[in-house]
Parts: structure tokens; C-alpha cells; sequence
């Protein structure tokens, strides 16, 4: 069976079926068939409708075992970070905002409780988080501090032991279905995380209708207004802005992967359907114009999947830099949403329409260009590494 592309000649050329151990193979197998049978029929509709299922999907996923399945112990399956990523890429082969379901579950909140959270914190939620019962979101960016989080003007006053929490987020992915929410805030001492059940009085969460991407995903804005958390509601085990970008890294770790997913799917749908579209009384794949540009775009795919291995590898040999990842994340996304765009052109007018998923995760990169990062945030980031100087202001 072809495993990194269904298509078996381009899954030949790129050649990476032999670089995958077993149970990669098996879970790529995994993944895909649920893809198949649970997503795919489904993809088209809720993109248009601009729903999703995510909390009965969150459940199938967790009985997969996909929700935070990088993680150790609280009923997550301590699969290694190549595993995790190549989860993100098959989920994202079928739409970026499924793959988003899973990042913001287990890469952001759990993450974040795992990483940084008291045993009462781990206890409460992982298990259930891992298991889909419970659904996290991530709240990190406020309407006016995207790029810039550590303006943010949400605030965590004491008031006694208790802690009193008032502002906003945007953007919040999973933010109106959740059950629980990390909150970063600003304290007296530094930017704090929160974990924050969405039940809690002065909670509200209102969905962003009128997305054109990434449009199979809820994102809502936030609001905290008075809202009172007892003082075990901080995460303990960490202050400032490492703990955000810790979270962070670990999702633009599964971009880097999930990215090229969404691209595969793209360049597999322009290749059959040049083999059957005829043109000026040929194949259109038998001209050479159209055999350049789907010869580009394997090897850029080509490229981005050793990438994705190679800091998959790297991460479960002893771990990867903050830079390193946004290697991986400025390229892959850069890449994909590029590839997606000349497919869109191979597939003429039937392009633009949701009969193909071209444009769907065309409209989709641009979200997964943006968040996690900019692609100039990342440029930056590398920059600095490359430069010593810091150039963000
Ligand atoms: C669908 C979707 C889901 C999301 N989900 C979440 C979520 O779950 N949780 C969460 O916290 N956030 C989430 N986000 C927010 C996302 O992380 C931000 O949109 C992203 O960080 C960019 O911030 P911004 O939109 O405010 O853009 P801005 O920061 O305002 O950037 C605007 C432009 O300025 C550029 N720019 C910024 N700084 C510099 C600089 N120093 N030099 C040159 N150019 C610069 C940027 O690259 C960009 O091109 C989501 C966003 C989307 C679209």
C-alpha cells in the first residue's frame, strides 16, 4: 500500500514510504480511514453550511486515541512527536480545521495543563480532554495583540485568595464549545495561565460568523467580565510568556506536518483530474505547461515532508528549537497554500467549487499561513537566530 500518498506514483517518487516505521504506517492508515469514512462525505457540506460536529467528532477522535496523544500519562497515548505529526498531516489532508480540532485540544489546552499544571489540574481534565468528553480552547489573542501577545490587556486581579478575571479574546478556536478554557492574563507578577471552566459566571463566548476560511472550525471571541476563579485555578509551574509559546511551538510543530497534508490532498486532486480533463483534444496532463507545474509541486511537497520528518525525528532524538520549528512552519505553510493555489489553476473553473477540495483548503492556508505565527513572525524568529539581532520592534 502507498502510504504517504494514496497515489501510488507520487507516493513512489517521493519515496519516503520506506523512512516510516510500522506503526507509523499503521496509524497513517488509521487516520486516513477515518478521514475517509467519518470526514470526508461530510467536508463539502459543513464548510459551506460553515459547521462542524466538533463535539461528537471530539469524541470519535478520542476513542482513536488522537486527542493529545503526545502527551504522557492522564489517559493520553505517549506517542512520539513524528506519530503526532503525522496524525496532523493525514487529519489535514481531509480539511485544516479538523486538524485545528486536534492541535487546540491536545497541543495548546492539554499542553498547556500537562505542561504547566498542578496534579489536581492534570487530573480534573486530562483524562477527559483525552478522551473528547471534555473539549479545551486557548485563549491567547485579543483583538488588538495578535502578533504581539504580551500586550494583552486581559487582567487577573486578587480580590482575597480569589483571583478576578475581566477582558477578551479573539479568534478563539473551539472557543463557543468548550468546557474549558486556558486563559493568559496579565497579574502583578507577569502573564499568568488560567485554567478557566466555561460554565464559570462572567464567561462568555460568542462564534465569528462570516469566516471564508477555515470555515469547518468554530472560532469565537471571548469575554471575562468579573469573572471569579477560586486561587488553585493558576497554572503553578510557570510565569510570563514562555509558557504561551511553549504551547505554541508544540502546534506549530503538527502545522509543519498538517500543512503539507492539506497540500497532498490538493496535488493528488490536480493530478487525476488533469488525466481526464481533455483539452484542445488531449490529456491536459499530456501537456508539458501542466507537467511543469505538477512536477514543481511534488518536489516542494516532496521537500516539505522530509522537512516535517526530518524535525519530527530530530524532536523525539532530544527535542527541537523554538527556530528550528519555525523552519518548518514558514515553509511548509508558505508551500502549501502555493501549491494549493496552482492546483486551484489545473482544476480550471471546477476549482473554485466545493465538488473539489482544492479551494476549501486553499481558503483554509490562508488561516493556517496566519495563525501560530506569521509568516514574517517566523521570518523574524529565524532572523534573530541567524542575526543575534532582535528586529520585532
Ligand atoms: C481561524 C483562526 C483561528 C485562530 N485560533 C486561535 C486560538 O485558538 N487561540 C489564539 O490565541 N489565537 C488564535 N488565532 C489568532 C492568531 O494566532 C492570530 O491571528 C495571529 O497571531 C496574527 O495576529 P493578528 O491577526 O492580530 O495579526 P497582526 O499581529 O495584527 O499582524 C498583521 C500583519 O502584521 C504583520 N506583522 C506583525 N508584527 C510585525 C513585525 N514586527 N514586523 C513586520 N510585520 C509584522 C503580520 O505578519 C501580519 O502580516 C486564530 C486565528 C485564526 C485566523
Amino acid at each position: 500500500m502507498s502510504v504517504i500518498s494514496s497515489n501510488k506514483a507520487l507516493s513512489d517518487l517521493l519515496g519516503v514510504d520506506e523512512q516510516l516505521t510500522e506503526s507509523e504506517r499503521d496509524l497513517i492508515a488509521l487516520v486516513r480511514r477515518f478521514a475517509d469514512d467519518r470526514l470526508r462525505p461530510h467536508l463539502a457540506q459543513w464548510f459551506e453550511e460553515g459547521t462542524v460536529p466538533a463535539r461528537d467528532l471530539a469524541k470519535e477522535l478520542g476513542a482513536l486515541g488522537l486527542l493529545g496523544m503526545h502527551l504522557d500519562g492522564y489517559g493520553c497515548a505517549g506517542s512520539t512527536a513524528t506519530e503526532y505529526g503525522l496524525a496532523c498531516l493525514e487529519m489535514e489532508a481531509a480539511d485544516s480545521g479538523l486538524r485545528s480540532l486536534v492541535s487546540v485540544q491536545g497541543s495548546l489546552a492539554m499542553k498547556a495543563i500537562h505542561a504547566f499544571g498542578s496534579e489536581e489540574q492534570k487530573q480534573e481534565w486530562l483524562p477527559r480532554m483525552a478522551a473528547g468528553e471534555a473539549l479545551g480552547c486557548f485563549g491567547l489573542t485579543e483583538p488588538d495583540f495578535g502578533s504581539d501577545p504580551g500586550g494583552m490587556r486581559t487582567r487577573a486581579t486578587r480580590d482575597g485568595d480569589d483571583w478576578i478575571l475581566n477582558g477578551s479574546k479573539m479568534w478563539i478556536t473551539n472557543g463557543s464549545v468548550a468546557d474549558v478554557a486556558v486563559v493568559w492574563a496579565q497579574t502583578d507578577d507577569k502573564i499568568r495561565g488560567f485554567v478557566v471552566p466555561t460554565d464559570t459566571a462572567g464567561f462568555e463566548a460568542h462564534p465569528i460568523k462570516h469566516k471564508m476560511s477555515l470555515r469547518a472550525s468554530v472560532t469565537a471571541e471571548l469575554s471575562f467580565s468579573d469573572l471569579r476563579l477560586p486561587a488553585d485555578a493558576v497554572l503553578p509551574e510557570v510565569k510570563g510568556l514562555r509558557g504561551p509559546l511553549t504551547c505554541l511551538s508544540e502546534a506549530r510543530f503538527g502545522i509543519v506536518f498538517g500543512s503539507i497534508g492539506a497540500a497532498r490532498d490538493c496535488l493528488e486532486t490536480a493530478i487525476d483530474y488533469a488525466q481526464t480533463r481533455t483539452v484542445f483534444d488531449k490529456s491536459l496532463a499530456s501537456y508539458q505547461l501542466t507537467q511543469a507545474k505538477l512536477a514543481d509541486m511534488a518536489v516542494e511537497l516532496q521537500k516539505g515532508i522530509l522537512l516535517a520528518l526530518h524535525l519530527g525525528r530530530t524532536k523525539d532524538n532530544g527535542g527541537v528549537s523554538n527556530e528550528q520549528v519555525s523552519v518548518g512552519k514558514l515553509n511548509n505553510t508558505r508551500e502549501a497554500i502555493q501549491i494549493a493555489r496552482t492546483c486551484r489553476t489545473v482544476l480550471g473553473a471546477n476549482g473554485i467549487t466545493l465538488d473539489y477540495p482544492v479551494i476549501r483548503h486553499e481558503n483554509n492556508l490562508e488561516s493556517v499561513l496566519t495563525y501560530e505565527g506569521t509568516p514574517e513572525v517566523h521570518q523574524l524568529i529565524i532572523g534573530q537566530a541567524l542575526t543575534g539581532a532582535n528586529a520585532f520592534r
